[in-house]
C-alpha cells in the first residue's frame, strides 16, 4: 500500500520459537491500515494463532518488533492493550447474565455504573440480541452465545478486535449470517479487525485484505480480488478456491508474459500467461479455475478435445472432470439447466480457456 500514514500495527521480522529451534513465524513483515479488516488465511499449524497472539500480548516474539499505532508494544501486557478478542470457544461467564458478561469489560475498566448500563444496552441492540439480556449462557444458542461474544469484545470501544476462528463452531449456514453480522459491524463501527481463518470462502467474503500463511511465512498478502484472480506462487493458487493444476512443459514463449505449454495429460499446446521468467523445455503446472475452462463448438481456434470421465451434480451446477489420472485431472463447471445434464462419461467436448485466465508456476 503505498499510503504515506503510518501502518497501525506493524510486525517488523518478528520470529517466534516454542522450543528454540524452528521458528512457528519466521521473519514475519505486516502492516495493518486503521480501519481494516486484514484476514491471516492457510492451513492448520502454519503459525496464524500465533502471530495473533503475539499481537495480543499473550505470547512473546522471539525477535523482532511489533508496532501498534506507532508504539512498540511487546512489553504492554495484554489488558493494557485495549483489544477485544473473540475465539471458537466463547469463553462467556457462565454464571453471569448476558447482560453482566458484557458490564464486566467495562467493570474492569471503571467506567461509571450508569454509562456501564447505557453501553451494555446500546451494545445488545447493536447485535440485536436486547431480548436476551436476562439469561444465562447456558440457555443460550451457539449462534447467540457466539454474538455475545462479539458484542462483549467491541462493548468497550477498543482499540482492535482480534478473532481467532469465531465462526469454526458454527454449522454452514449460521456461519455465513455471522460472516454477513461481522462485516456489518465492521462497517458500523469503523473499527480495525485482524481475522483468523483456515476456510478460504470466508477469508474472500469478509476481508479487505488477506495474508496467505504457509510455514510461519506469509506466501502472498492482497486484496481478495488479487490473491483469487493473480495468485503469486502456486500454494496461493491451490489454496485459494479451487485450481486445475496441469503438469506441462514450455514449448513457445510470447509476448506480454504469454506462453504456449504442452500439456502431459492431454498431448496438446494451449496458452497461459507467466509472471516470471521462462525457457523452453521448462517444466511447469498450469493452474486454470474450473469456472475458466469453456466448453466450445468443434473447430474453434485455441481448443482440444477431452473425454468426460466423470460427471458430479452439485444441484446449482454440474462438474465435469477430464482425464484418466485422478492427481492431473482437470475439472469445469456448467449450469446444469443449460448444458451439464447433456454429458455422460466417455463423451468427447472441446476444451478452451482465455490464456489470461491460466498461470504457469514452477512444478
Ligand atoms: P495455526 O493457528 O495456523 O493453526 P499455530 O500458530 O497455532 O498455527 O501453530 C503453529 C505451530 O506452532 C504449530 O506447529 C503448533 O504445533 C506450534 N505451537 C502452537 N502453540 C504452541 C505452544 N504453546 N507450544 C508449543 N508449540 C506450539
Ligand atoms: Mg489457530
Amino acid at each position: 500500500m503505498s499510503s504515506p500514514v503510518e501502518p497501525y500495527v506493524m510486525f517488523r521480522n518478528v520470529d517466534k520459537s516454542y522450543d528454540g529451534k524452528t521458528n512457528v513465524v519466521d521473519g514475519l513483515d505486516l502492516d495493518i491500515a486503521k480501519g481494516e479488516f486484514l484476514t491471516l488465511l492457510g492451513p492448520s499449524g502454519s503459525g496464524k494463532t500465533t502471530t495473533l497472539m503475539m499481537l495480543a500480548g499473550f505470547e512473546a516474539p522471539s525477535a523482532g518488533t511489533i508496532q501498534f499505532d506507532g508504539k512498540p508494544i511487546t512489553s504492554v501486557p495484554t489488558y493494557k492493550r485495549d483489544f477485544g478478542m473473540v475465539f471458537q470457544n466463547y469463553a462467556l461467564f457462565p454464571h453471569m447474565t448476558v447482560a453482566e458478561n458484557l458490564a464486566f469489560p467495562l467493570r474492569m475498566r471503571h467506567v461509571p455504573k450508569p454509562d456501564i448500563t447505557a453501553k451494555v444496552r446500546k451494545t445488545l441492540d447493536i447485535v440485536q440480541l436486547g431480548h436476551l439480556a436476562d439469561r444465562k449462557p447456558g440457555q443460550l444458542s451457539g449462534g447467540q452465545a457466539q454474538r455475545v461474544a462479539l458484542a462483549r469484545s467491541i462493548v468497550f470501544d477498543p482499540k482492535m478486535v482480534l478473532m481467532d476462528e469465531p465462526l469454526g463452531a458454527l454449522d454452514k449456514q449460521l456461519r455465513e449470517q455471522m460472516q454477513l453480522e461481522i462485516k456489518r459491524l465492521h462497517h458500523e463501527l469503523d473499527i480495525t479487525m485482524l481475522y483468523v481463518t483456515h476456510d478460504q470462502t470466508e477469508a474472500l467474503t469478509m476481508s479487505d485484505r488477506i495474508a496467505v500463511f504457509s510455514d510461519g511465512k506469509i506466501q502472498q498478502i492482497g486484496t481478495p480480488t488479487q490473491m483469487y484472480g493473480a495468485p503469486e506462487n502456486k500454494f496461493v493458487a491451490s489454496f485459494m478456491g479451487e485450481n486445475n493444476c496441469l503438469d506441462g512443459k514450455i514449448t513457445k514463449l510470447g509476448d506480454k508474459g504469454l506462453v504456449s505449454v504442452h500439456l502431459t495429460e492431454f498431448g496438446v499446446e494451449m496458452c497461459a500467461i507467466s509472471t516470471r521468467e521462462r525457457h523452453i523445455g521448462d517444466p511447469v503446472k498450469l493452474m486454470v479455475r474450473p469456472e475458466r475452462v469453456r466448453l466450445v463448438e468443434e473447430g474453434s481456434a485455441d481448443a482440444f478435445p477431452a473425454k468426460v470421465t466423470d460427471t458430479i451434480y452439485y444441484g446449482d451446477h454440474v462438474r465435469l472432470v477430464f482425464g484418466a489420472n485422478p492427481e492431473s485431472a482437470l475439472t469445469t463447471r456448467v449450469a446444469h439447466e443449460t448444458q451439464g445434464g447433456q454429458w455422460v462419461p466417455g463423451d468427447t467436448v472441446m476444451l478452451s480457456w482465455d490464456p489470461r485466465a491460466a498461470i504457469v508456476f514452477r512444478p
